[in-house]
This record gives structure tokens, sequence and C-alpha cells, in this order.
């Protein structure tokens, strides 16, 4: 890393090193750009790289809400506006027990460059709160986003800042989030918040986006290699959203995910999740229960085992975590490069750790998809919800997930083109920093002093 990179960071590290996956997410995009910064000096005179990793405003907000029972609790709410160069801030809200500071601004950092990928005018943000939704009551969850919302609506709306779901957020909660913004507002603004359900204003392929938009993205990984996604069989972890839309795309395809896991251990289903049989029976299981995928095997009589994940088997061609961050250490990365496996996409934001993602990256033979490209079709087609609501009009599902597939095909080329422009072969991960931070950089920089 070159002394200025070097500088930024150790300052970083003094003011915010106790915010772990923030540091790791900047040293990871910092590695990356350098052969950027190097040439570009004048990056050092208008202190460009402080300005990246310091958001431009993040709030901090007290939710009381009110349980079943009459009680009353108090949880903590963040939204993270993190760099608006491109476009209004754009990110989604995390409702989970182990959010704090650290976590919203490392995915708020790492938006920004997601949303710049995306090649359309979103900046990055991220929100959350520390609220843990297991075993809440429906009434619970409308009381805890309505006073969320109550909190957070001065500083949102349509051209200002558009939060979206992510874990513990799903449309359930949007919807409560968006009747709270609109009841105070007294303004139909269906734009302030993306992952709406479809009768007032969501996106088709909104909820499945973000897997789809992984599949297409190994599609293109596998051309690359001149192979194809027929017959492939992945293994995920979580199965959420975005396992499911995996799962379902996958499937599609003509390829198949055999192994999936949830907090409680992995299932190992050799046929695959290819059937609607049991991709609704995957939906019903995690509305009812998101802590147990144990019941998947029980009902298909597949293998399940307790507390272990599914990296590192040997009958798999593709891994693709996409539960949380830091999901895949070094150890499991050493199971995994020792099974063979060719293809390694991350899906959920930085799910691997730093040492892990370097030993896998330092192995030649496997490509290794980063989040900020593989997941980036989530956002994206949050934006082309973004689109619709200002147009006021509906686009059909096909139109949607032709865009969505061409921006896959985009974010895949225009990253193995910025790595080759910096000499570094098909590096996709050196390659999607580059081309994300290169945008960002020089809307910054035209816009001055900021
Ligand atoms: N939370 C998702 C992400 O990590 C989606 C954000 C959005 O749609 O705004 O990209």
């Amino acid at each position: 890393m070159n002394a200025y990179l070097q500088s930024v960071l150790e300052d970083i590290k003094e003011r915010h090193g106790h915010q772990k996956e923030f540091i790791q997410a900047v040293e990871e995009v910092f590695t990356c750009v350098e052969p950027v910064v190097d040439k570009h000096p004048e990056y050092e005179n208008a202190d460009l790289l402080t300005r990246m990793v310091d958001p431009e405003r993040m709030f901090s907000f007290r939710i009381t809400w009110m349980d079943d029972n009459g009680k009353w609790h108090t949880n903590r709410g963040w939204r993270c506006q993190f760099n608006g160069a491109i476009g209004p801030y754009k990110g989604g809200l995390r409702f989970q027990k182990n959010v704090n500071t650290g976590i919203i601004k490392f995915l708020g950092f790492e938006q920004t460059f997601k949303n710049s990928l995306t090649g359309l005018p979103i900046g990055g943000a991220k929100g959350g709160s520390d609220f843990d939704p297991a075993g809440k009551s429906d009434a619970e969850i409308m009381r805890f986003c309505q006073s969320y919302m109550t909190a957070l609506y001065r500083y949102i709306g349509p051209d200002i800042d558009v939060p979206a779901g992510d874990m513990g957020v799903g449309g359930r909660e949007i919807g409560y989030l968006f009747g709270q913004y609109r009841r105070l507002k007294g303004k139909w603004e269906n734009g302030v918040l993306t992952g709406k359900g479809l009768s007032y204003g969501g996106s088709l392929i909104r909820p499945e986006a973000t897997g789809y938009g992984a599949i297409y993205y190994l599609c293109e990984v596998l051309k690359h290699n001149n192979d194809t996604i027929e017959g492939k069989r992945i293994a995920t972890s979580g199965y959420g959203n975005v396992a499911w839309g995996i799962m379902k795309k996958a499937a599609q395809l003509g390829a198949k995910v055999t192994y999936f896991s949830g907090p409680d251990g992995y299932v190992y289903d050799p046929d695959g999740v290819t059937t609607d049989e049991k991709l609704n029976y995957i939906l019903e299981m995690r509305a009812k229960d998101p802590m147990h995928c144990k019941p998947y095997a029980d009902k298909f009589g597949c293998k399940f085992v307790a507390g272990e994940k599914a990296w590192g088997e040997a009958d798999v061609d593709v891994c693709m975590p996409a539960a949380t961050q830091n999901d895949v250490n070094l150890e499991c990365a050493k199971k995994i490069v020792a099974s063979g496996v060719k293809y390694y996409m991350e899906v959920a934001n930085m799910p691997t750790t730093a040492d892990a993602l370097e030993y896998l990256r330092s192995h030649k033979d496997i490509a290794v998809g980063p989040s900020k490209a593989v997941n980036a079709g989530g956002v994206g087609v949050s934006a082309l919800e973004m689109a619709q609501n200002s147009e006021r009009l509906v686009w059909t599902e096909d139109m949607v997930d032709e865009q969505l597939k061409n921006m896959m095909i985009n974010i895949h080329k225009v990253s193995a083109e910025a790595a080759e422009e910096y000499g570094l072969g098909y590096d996709l991960v050196a390659g999607a920093n580059i081309a994300g931070f290169k945008k960002v950089a020089e809307a910054m920089m035209e816009q001055g002093c900021f």
C-alpha cells in the first residue's frame, strides 16, 4: 500500500480501530485501488481517500416501542448516509441483535462502491437497529417499525435517501415503515423506500433479484472459463431471500443447490432444491422460524448435520456464501480449496474473513467473485423500482429481469476490464473495487471540496 493510503488507514485505525468490520472493508478496498491512487497524485491534495472513508452523515437515534403485554422497550437505530456523490443515498436497513455503529459503517462503505458498480445513479447508505426480530409478534414488529420511521422520516426522501431491506427487514417491515412515512408526511412518495409490496409500488423480481443477479454473474464467470452452468452443484449458506433466489434461478438454468445451511446446521439434498414444492417449503419454513433449517431435511428425507457449515464438500462445483459477514474463515477456505472447487462467489456482504479471502485469491485456479459485484443485482433492481415509481409505471417481469441480467453482465465486464487495464489479469476482486471506486472518485473530484 502506498504512503498516502497507509497514512489514511493508520488515521482511521487510530480513530475507529474498534470497528473491526469497517477497518476490514476499508483495507480490502485500499489494497485493490492502490494502482489507481498511484496514477492520480491529485487525490492526496484533495484528501479524497479520507473523505471516502468518513461518512458524509450518520444518525443514531432512540427507538421506544411497546410489546404485546404493555411493557416498553428501548433500542438504538442508525442511518449512515455514507456517500452521495453519484446519487441519492441508497441502501438497506438491518434489524439484528448484533448491529452496531461499526457494522452499519462497514455496510454503508461497501454499499457506496456496490451501488456505483450497478451503473445507476445511487449513492451509498445503510441503516438498522439492534432490535432482535426473533420471536416478536406481528403487532410488535409493526409498532417497532412505526417508531423507527418516526425517528427517521425527516432525513429521508425519494431524492434524499432511499432505504430498503436487509437482514431482518423484508416486505412486511417495509410495508409498516412506508405506512408510517406516508402518515407522517401526508404525501404519496413511494419512491422513499424500495422492496415494497406490489400493491403500492414494489417492483416485480425485487425479492429474487440478489440471488438471480448472483447466478447471472456466475454465468459470466463460467463463460470466461469456457464453462456453463448446466449441471453445476452449488453449496450456499443461509436460506433467506438471497439464497432462495439462488436456488430458484439455478434450478431454472439446469443447475442445483445441493447444500444450504441455517444457524442450526446444514442440509444436504443431493437432488437439489429444484422443485416448486421444495422452494415453497423453504419460504414457509423461514416465515415460521428463521433459525432452523432442519425441518427441510426431515420433510424431504435428506441428511442434516447439526452445528456445522457445508464448506469443503467434495461433490460441489460452486460455493456461494449467502448468509452474513465473516461466515467463511481461513479453516473453511482451506477446506474449500482442498475440495477442488473452481468457483467461489461471495453473495452476502463481506462473507469471507480477510485471511480467508487472501488465501482463496492466492489460488489462481479458483475464480473469486467479490460480494460488492456478485450481490449488486439486489440494489440494482431497487434502483429500477425507484425509476418505476418516478415514472408512475409498473414494468413487466421480463423487462426487469432483462435489465437485471444486462446489469450483471456489465458489472462482470467492467470489473474484468478494470483489472486488465491495471495489468492484474482476471482478478475480479481488484477489478470490482477499482471500477466501483473510479466513478465515485471522479464524481467527488468534479464536485469540488465537499
Ligand atoms: N440490503 C441490500 C444490499 O446489501 C439491498 C439494498 C437496497 O436495495 O437498497 O445491497
